[in-house]
C-alpha cells in the first residue's frame, strides 16, 4: 500500500495508522490541513474491503473536510478517522471507541471528532469520558449541538433561496415547484420549510411512511423514484444518497436547479460539466450542506442555536460568489467552489 504516492494523499499533513491488539482497534486518523485549525471530522465505522479501500476513504473524506470548513469560513482544518470493522454484521465496541479516544487525545486537539456514518452520539458521549476533542454530542449533554439536521436543513433552504434568485431572478420561493429526494433528518425539515415559503413539493423516499408523512403534512405528491428526477420542477433537491447525479440521471432532469444536502452528488467530475451544458445551476453539495459542521463547530459551553444559524445563513452569499465566480470564468460551479476553497486555504499559507 503507498501513502504518499495514493491518488487521495493530496498533500496531507498527518496520516496515522492506530492499533490495539487488546480493544481489537485498527484505525486511520487523517490529518489533511490544519492551518486554518484543527482538523474537524467525524469518525466513519465501516467493513472495509480492504486496508486500501479504507486509506482512501479516510484520505478523501479528510481533504473534502478542509474545502468545506473553508468554504464555510469557519476556523477548522479537514481531517477524519475511520475504525475497520470486521466484518459488515458487527457494530463498533465500547472497547474499539475508548482505544480510539485515547489516540485522539494523543494527538493534543490537533484533531477533533465527531460521529459518522457507523457511530453515533452516544458513541461521542463515551469518547468524550477519554477525550475533549469531539464535538456532535446530544443536547441534553452540557454544551452539546444536537442533531445537525435542521440547521443542516436551514442552510439548504437558504441556499436554494440564493439559487433561485440567480438563476430566476426572484427573491422568494412562493409558487415554484421543488422535488425532494429522500425525507430523513434533513430531508422532512427542508419539506416543512420549503411548504412554510409556499412552495408545491414533489416527494420520494424509499420510505413509505416518510412519503405519506409528507403528504398529509405538507400536501406533497408522491411520486415514484424516476419519475421525481423527470418532474418538471424549479429545484431537484437531492437529499438522500450520494452520487444520485449520474450520465443518464441528469440527462433524465427538466429542474433548472439542483441544491440538496447529500453528500457526494456528482458521480464524478464529468456531471459538474454536463449540468453546466445543460444549463442546470449545481449549487455544490459541500456548500451548501455545510449547516452541520457549523452548527457542530460552535458546540461548547456557550453553544446557542441561534449563533450557529446565524453563521449557516453567510453560506447562501458564499452560493453566489460561487454562482458568480463560474460565470466569469465559464466553470462549472463545482469546479468553481474548488478554486475559491483552494484560494481560500492558500491564503492561509499552504
Ligand atoms: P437520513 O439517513 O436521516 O435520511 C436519508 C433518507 O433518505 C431516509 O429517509 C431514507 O429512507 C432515504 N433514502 C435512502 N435511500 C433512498 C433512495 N434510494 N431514494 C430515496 N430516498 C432514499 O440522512 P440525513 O441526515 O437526512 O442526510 C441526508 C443526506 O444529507 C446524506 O447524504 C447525508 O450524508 C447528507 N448530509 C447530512 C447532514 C446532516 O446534518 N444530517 C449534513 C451534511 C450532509
Amino acid at each position: 500500500m503507498s501513502v504518499f504516492r495514493a491518488k487521495s494523499f493530496q498533500n496531507h499533513e498527518n496520516v496515522f495508522f492506530c492499533w490495539n491488539a487488546k480493544a481489537n482497534l485498527r484505525c486511520i486518523i487523517a490529518i489533511h490541513n490544519t492551518l486554518r485549525g484543527p482538523a474537524l471530522g467525524g469518525c466513519r465505522a465501516w467493513a472495509y474491503q480492504s486496508e486500501d479501500e479504507a486509506l482512501d476513504d479516510v484520505l478523501r473524506l479528510s481533504h473534502g473536510m478542509s474545502y468545506k470548513a473553508a468554504m464555510a469560513d469557519l476556523a477548522l482544518g479537514g481531517g477524519k478517522a475511520v475504525i475497520l470493522l470486521d466484518s459488515p454484521d458487527v457494530r463498533v465496541t465500547e472497547k474499539q471507541l475508548d482505544a480510539f479516544a485515547y489516540e485522539v487525545e494523543k494527538l493534543q486537539g490537533r484533531y477533533i471528532t465527531a460521529e459518522d456514518v457507523g457511530t453515533t452520539a452516544q458513541n461521542m458521549i463515551q469518547v468524550r469520558k477519554i477525550t475533549s476533542h469531539v464535538v456532535g454530542l446530544p443536547r441534553a449533554e452540557k454544551g452539546g449541538s444536537g442533531n445537525p439536521g435542521p440547521v443542516t436543513a436551514h442552510g439548504v433552504f437558504k441556499g436554494i433561496l440564493a439559487a433561485v434568485k440567480h438563476r430566476l431572478n426572484q427573491d422568494d420561493l412562493s409558487g415554484l415547484r421543488v422535488s425532494i429526494q429522500g425525507l430523513g433528518n434533513v430531508g422532512a425539515v427542508l419539506c416543512e420549510l420549503l411548504h412554510e415559503a409556499g412552495c408545491e413539493i414533489l416527494v420520494y423516499d424509499i420510505n413509505e411512511q416518510a412519503c405519506k408523512k409528507a403528504q398529509a403534512d405538507f400536501g406533497a405528491q408522491i411520486l415514484p423514484s424516476e419519475d421525481l428526477l423527470k418532474a418538471e420542477v424549479d429545484v431537484f433537491a437531492p437529499c438522500a444518497l450520494g452520487g444520485i447525479l449520474d450520465k443518464d440521471t441528469v440527462q433524465m432532469l427538466k429542474a433548472k436547479i439542483v441544491a440538496g444536502s447529500a453528500n457526494n452528488q456528482l458521480a464524478n467530475q464529468e456531471q459538474d460539466y454536463q449540468l453546466k451544458e445543460r444549463n442546470i445551476l449545481y449549487a455544490p453539495d459541500y456548500v451548501i450542506n455545510a449547516g452541520g459542521l457549523i452548527n457542530a463547530s460552535f458546540e461548547g459551553e456557550g453553544y446557542t442555536r441561534e449563533s450557529a444559524i446565524k453563521h449557516v445563513d453567510r453560506l447562501a452569499d458564499t452560493l453566489l460568489e460561487v454562482f458568480a465566480y463560474a460565470e466569469r470564468e465559464d466553470l462549472p460551479t463545482g469546479i468553481a467552489a474548488d478554486h475559491i476553497a483552494e484560494s481560500r486555504l492558500k491564503k492561509k499559507g499552504i
